[in-house]
């Protein structure tokens, strides 16, 4: 018998499930059975895909029994099986580092998060939530040995080859639970129907239960015993069968199981689709955005199948990076099965599957959207929640999927001057005077600054007089994105029948050529009287910016920075600094100064070079330090500004 520890990040969960996760005990058993029901998939798929399994007959199942005189709880199938290596590989080391960094998190607020713990793939230890001890026998297929691992859920199991054979079959995995006072509800055949019915009613495979039917006499004495097994789930997949059979409650249900999930998710959509080609699929958008969304190696949320035989649940291809968000079942009758990854990725077929099942989903985010507008409060709370929680990944669509550009840009959402909560680039056009030519926004740099930075930006001021509008985009990847769409079009029916399509170039207000709009500085000769002060400044602060310019935008504070066309934002370059881009060449920002401020015509009167140092050195820092970005040297500002206020 070997002694083995868990992996650190294994004790540690179990710790959690043992000490602070009750909340929903129950969804031990649907992670038990998932595993069974992934176990026969597996082996499915090689009995069909690969030679040295195909004389292997299979009648796969899973099977549930339980004794409440000893309190266990057995759970059954004849699937793929564990040899010794994988036990050891599978149950006792979490593989997923945003498993676990998504545990640290969670160790933090651990009862908040409770629910959370069948979403992110530690299914097979929430057993101990039920049980204080638990064996797992296996047997791989086309092995001879026999395995028994063995564990309190304290710090280690055991392992040891044993002779039993473990499932029905020569092959598959048979879990025992032992459980706790509290678990030892579960050794009862009522709560078991139920909550297999509940969560696992559309697993694939049959599952039975084996339970003892007594008989009484009239006095209340056990007359008889009979064991029974009774086939307890429907079975059948459920993206297989036709709208009209089912049932909001059975959509509800298949996606708690498959998405992990104790919610009902936000929405569905099935499509069956005939002619060229042959496909299902169920695609479910959850009411929270999965934990491990903004992980790279984020776990996959759709399964591919074909002809009813899984083929995989860990494909990233399944679905665009954007969309990771979304759940589901894609089921191919066109796909071979003995399609590999390599495949999969050229293969023209799911190509054309992901590229009508991306179109649709986007056109069912489109009509929620719609249905916002014109539907009731449920409607509005719907898309509300949507946005909430996937607004930005939409926003990575804007440049991962060139082809639905159009679409996605009617779908993102943005805060404004103008109105409050969310708004799009529909409604900012639809709400411009008719003579204004451009989309305004401001963004607040990858650091992602605060809504109030932004909206207190003196880049502000002068929009804010003409009653320009301006989108606040704070988002950490705004500053990334909304550059690089440049424009946003629009395509309306003209009168001809034809489709007429409007542009508007987007303009960031800390842009240069964003100003063009501001109109002429009020005075004519504002220039020309300001020069010399621009000239002083500009001596003053010498490399430190790229050029000082009187501004059009600025109404009560005296200055601003922008940035060169061409140049990233200072935030921006900031964040790549930070990144350790330091060959970047540095990018220095253009000064503007208002010509209006008594701070800045002062200059004029000003000729002391140490004092003129002063005053431009404190009107540029204040213009960095509003857009939130670090000084570089935060004493000489505090110094100058000291000698100023003395
Ligand atoms: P997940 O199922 O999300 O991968 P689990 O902790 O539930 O996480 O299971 C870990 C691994 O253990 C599975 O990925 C699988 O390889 C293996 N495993 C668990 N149960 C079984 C089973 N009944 N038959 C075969 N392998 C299993």
């Amino acid at each position: 018998m070997a002694q083995h520890q868990f992996q650190t990040e294994v004790s540690r969960l179990l710790h959690l499930i043992i000490h602070s996760l009750y909340s929903n005990r129950e969804i031990f058993l649907r992670e038990l059975v998932s595993n069974a029901s992934d176990a026969l998939d597996k082996l499915k798929y090689l009995t069909v895909a690969d030679e040295a399994y195909k004389t292997l007959s299979l009648d796969p199942r899973i099977d549930i029994s339980f004794n409440k005189d000893e309190k266990t709880l057995t759970i059954s199938d004849n699937g793929i099986g564990m040899n010794e290596t994988d036990l050891i590989d599978s149950l006792g080391t979490i593989a997923r580092s945003g498993t676990r960094i998504f545990l640290e998190k969670l160790a933090e607020d651990a009862k908040k998060d409770s629910n959370l713990i069948g979403q992110f793939g530690v299914g097979f230890y929430s057993a101990f939530m039920a049980a204080d001890k638990i064996d797992v026998i296996s047997r791989k297929a086309n092995e001879n040995a026999s395995w028994k691992w063995s564990s309190d859920g304290k710090d280690g199991f055991e392992i040891e080859n044993v002779s039993e054979t473990a499932g029905r079959g020569s092959q598959g995995t048979t879990v025992i639970l032992h459980l706790t006072d509290e678990g030892a509800e579960y050794a009862n055949r009522w709560s078991i129907e139920d909550i297999i019915k509940r969560y696992s009613n559309h697993v694939a495979f049959p599952i039975y239960l084996t339970y003892e039917d007594k008989q009484w006499d009239d006095k209340g004495n056990e007359k008889a015993s009979i064991t029974k097994t009774d086939r307890i789930n429907s079975g059948t997949a459920l993206w297989r069968r036709s709208k009209s059979e089912l049932k909001e409650e059975d959509y509800n249900e298949f996606y708690k199981q498959l998405g992990h999930d104790s919610e009902e998710p936000l929405h569905y959509i099935h499509t069956k689709a005939e002619g060229t080609l042959e496909y299902s699929t169920i695609f479910y958008i959850p009411k929270k955005a999965p934990f491990d969304l903004y992980n790279v190696d984020y776990k996959p949320g759709v399964k591919l199948y074909v002809k009813r035989v899984f083929i995989t649940d860990d494909d990233k291809e399944l679905m665009p990076v954007y969309l990771r968000f979304v759940r589901g079942v894609i089921d191919s009758e066109d796909l071979p099965l003995n399609v590999s990854r390599e495949i999969l990725q050229q293969n023209k077929i799911l190509a054309n599957i992901k590229s009508a099942s991306v179109k649709k989903l986007l056109s069912e985010f489109k009509q929620m959207a719609d249905n916002a507008v014109s539907g009731g409060d449920e409607a509005k709370e719907k898309w509300e929640t949507f946005i909430s929680q996937f607004n930005r990944p939409l926003k990575e669509g804007l440049y991962q999927d060139f082809a639905n550009r159009d679409t996605i840009q009617d779908l993102v959402r943005f805060k404004s001057t103008a109105v409050e909560g969310w708004t799009s680039f529909a409604d900012y056009v639809g709400r411009m005077k008719s003579d204004q030519k451009n989309i305004y926004y401001i963004t607040g740099g990858t650091g992602g600054a605060e809504e109030k930075t932004l909206r207190s930006s003196p880049l502000l001021e002068a929009y804010r007089a003409k009653e320009i509008e301006v989108l606040i985009m704070d988002d950490d990847i705004d500053d990334l994105i909304i550059p690089t769409l440049h424009s946003y079009r629009k395509e309306t029916p003209g009168a001809d029948g034809k489709t007429e399509t409007q542009s508007w170039d987007l303009k960031g207000v800390n842009r240069a050529g964003a100003d063009e709009e501001l109109g002429e500085n009020k005075n004519r000769d504002a220039e020309k009287e300001a020069k010399p002060v621009l000239e002083k400044i500009k001596k003053a602060l010498g490399d430190r910016v790229k050029d000082v310019k009187l501004s059009r935008r600025l109404h009560d504070s005296p200055s601003c920075i922008v940035a060169d066309d061409n140049d990233p934002s200072m935030q921006m370059a900031q964040m790549l600094k930070a990144m350790g881009q330091a060959s970047m060449q540095e990018i220095k920002p253009i000064l503007e100064v208002n010509g209006d401020h008594p701070i800045v015509m002062g200059l004029k009167n000003i000729d002391d070079e140490d004092r003129i140092a002063d005053v431009s050195g404190v009107l540029l820092d204040q213009a960095l330090l509003v857009e939130g970005i670090k000084l570089t040297d935060p004493s000489d500002f505090v110094k100058r500004l000291n000698r100023l206020l003395s």
